[in-house]
């Protein structure tokens, strides 16, 4: 049984709900965003402001104001840049603060009412809770699959890659980001795969070595991906088991890295979710590249051979070059 740390309560209230101050306008003030306008809706106000974000994200002061935040929701956003949030990102941003102490900081201004977020843990049945136990059925990866898609067998023993004997299947598992407990696995095959036991919490962990901390992370949405990117002798690769990447998951990453490649699938969700994030989380400090696509039909990493991946992620590059 895990102890609950009053630390550990603030962690688990902070990023389960999004206060949002009593006084908007006052907190945005003390947090050096001062409204330049307000925009009076039905049951809520929009206060402008010039956007905080704009210059990490752009190059160029924001001379608008093309920042607003929602009294009601707390929730910001800038129509120019596309800098977005919570309320608590914008503390978070300004302050320099981690996701707790920008709680507190709200409640100490008075909280108006918390909104939940996405991020509502999916619920674990106590039934469906495994163990390491679980694990002893499978078996390190036979060479022949290694080699099937240019794996090391030293890549699969760092992240844990397993092999189901039975139908050949790869056993990816999923952990507890902080303690490394074993929440489950992502079964894959050629044109299969499924998550062990259902509704597993892939969204709250990533995928790699959880232990890594370097200067450059890559962030790929595949595991197998990572698990390529390791065997090809890049260091700090990362999993999010899809497009869509968590708040959660990145807050992993930027606490591990002090630069990172996004590497998502080089398709339509891919290249959305990363100018999403690229927005989100420039402005938030921390440094990105995209990995390398330009010239190639690849979809992900795992599409490339060696010398291809190798030279998409040594010419990583910013957003902007891409559009050229
Ligand atoms: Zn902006």
């Amino acid at each position: 049984m895990k102890t609950t740390s009053p630390t550990d309560v603030w962690e688990q209230l902070a990023a389960y709900s999004n206060p949002v101050p009593s006084d908007v306008a006052g907190a945005m003030s003390r947090l050096d965003v001062e409204v330049l306008r307000e925009l009076s809706g039905e049951d809520a106000t929009e206060f402008l402001a010039r956007c905080p974000a704009h210059r990490a994200l752009t190059g160029k002061a924001d001379r608008r104001p093309s920042f607003s935040v929602n009294s009601r929701s707390g929730l910001f956003h800038c129509f120019s840049c596309g800098y977005a949030g919570a309320f608590i990102d914008l503390v978070e941003d300004r302050l320099g603060l981690s996701r707790a102490e920008a709680f507190q900081w709200i409640a100490r201004q008075g909280i108006y009412r918390t909104r939940d977020t996405e991020e509502q843990p999916e619920r674990k049945k106590p039934e469906e809770r495994i163990t390491e136990a679980a694990l002893a059925l499978f078996e390190p990866p036979p060479a022949h699959a290694l080699d099937s898609r240019g794996l090391k067998a030293e890549a699969c023993a760092a992240f844990g890659v397993l092999w189901h004997p039975g139908n050949r299947h790869w056993i990816l598992p999923i952990r507890d980001p902080n303690t490394g407990e074993l929440w489950g696995w992502q079964e894959k095959g050629n044109r299969y795969f499924r998550n062990y036991p259902q509704g597993v919490t892939k969204s709250r962990t990533l995928f790699g070595n959880l232990a890594w901390k370097g200067s450059t992370a890559l962030l790929l949405e595949s595991p197998l991906d990572a698990v390529r990117a390791l065997s090809l002798g890049i260091d700090g690769a990362f999993a999010s088991f899809g497009a869509h990447v968590s708040e959660a998951q990145m807050r992993l990453i930027k606490v591990r890295c002090s630069t990172l490649v996004l590497g998502l699938d080089n398709d339509t969700a891919g290249r959305t979710s990363q100018d999403r994030l690229y927005a989100r989380w420039r402005p938030r400090g921390l440094p990105m590249r995209f990995l390398d696509y330009r010239g190639t039909p690849a979809k992900d990493l795992g599409d490339m051979d060696d010398d291809a991946a190798r030279s998409a992620y040594a010419g990583a590059h910013y957003p902007w070059r891409r559009r050229r």
